[in-house]
């Protein structure tokens, strides 16, 4: 069976010594929600520069919260100014990164080729990629809800090996933000579509372990109806993932 993911993508928020707070808030609020700690794994986000801290943070305190980084280079070190490799997350035990976020498509020219190098970067160092794909308003309109994040996802997917550990987040572009999220229904479509493009070119068994999850103004007031349909494992939210008590919330989503 696939764990749920609820995640909390922070972006450009929190420096590092809020950070601190923020967690040590949330492993609080979550003391009391048994499975959160069980049967549903809850992962943050934060900027790179708070990732020490963060880390220490969960070892020292001993919390059951797993970490990632935003984005990571494609190279694993060298004459990149500004980069930050795969090396150093897992140094700093980020179980995860998330990758071709559509802000990073949309405002650092991140094409599929680019995604799917970063995503062998960062499994060759033992890190879970979060692979974003996603339509925006006019690919919907122009291509329907899942062709546009299948290509994107089946360019990655062709660069992986077969056992390939990698997880998916469906974020439709328009829902980003917007406070219009997609329907439970509109993201099970299109995360069953995602299953079938890793059955075609993984392999069904890594189609039936892949953790597909949604994302796009997720609430605690929607979150329920996205885990309640059968391929959505999780979520990956962004500006509720801020909020101490809504993400706390959103991760007792039963
Ligand atoms: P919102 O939850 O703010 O819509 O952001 C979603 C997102 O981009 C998470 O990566």
């Amino acid at each position: 069976a696939r764990i749920p993911l609820i995640a909390g993508n922070w972006k450009m928020n929190l420096d590092h010594l809020q950070s601190i707070a923020f967690v040590q808030k949330l492993a609080w609020a979550l003391k009391d929600a048994k499975h959160a700690f069980g049967d549903v794994e809850v992962a943050v986000f934060p900027p790179f520069t708070d990732l020490r801290s963060v880390q220490t943070l969960i070892a020292a305190d001993k919390l059951e919260l797993a970490h990632g980084a935003q984005d990571v280079s494609m190279h694993d070190s060298g004459a990149y100014t500004g980069e930050i490799s795969g090396a150093f997350l897992s140094a700093l035990a980020c179980r995860y990164v998330i990758i071709g976020h559509s802000e990073r498509r949309q405002y650092h020219h991140e094409d599929d080729e680019i995604v799917a190098k970063k995503t062998v970067a960062a499994l060759r160092h033992g890190v879970t990629p979060v692979v974003c794909v996603g339509e925006t308003a006019e690919d919907l309109e122009t291509h329907g809800p899942s062709a546009v994040p299948m290509a994107q996802l089946r360019v990655v997917l062709d660069a992986l090996e077969a056992d390939a550990d990698i997880v998916v987040a469906y974020e439709p572009v328009w829902a980003i933000g917007s406070g219009q999220a997609a329907t439970p229904e509109q993201a099970q479509q299109v995360c069953a579509a995602l299953r079938t493009t890793i059955a075609e070119v993984l392999s069904e068994d890594a189609a039936a372990r892949t953790r597909i999850i949604y994302g796009g103004s997720v609430k605690s007031s929607n979150i329920a109806g996205f885990m309640n349909q059968k391929d959505v494992d999780g979520a990956l939210v962004g500006g509720a993932s801020l909020d101490v008590d809504e993400f706390a919330a959103i991760a007792r989503f039963r």
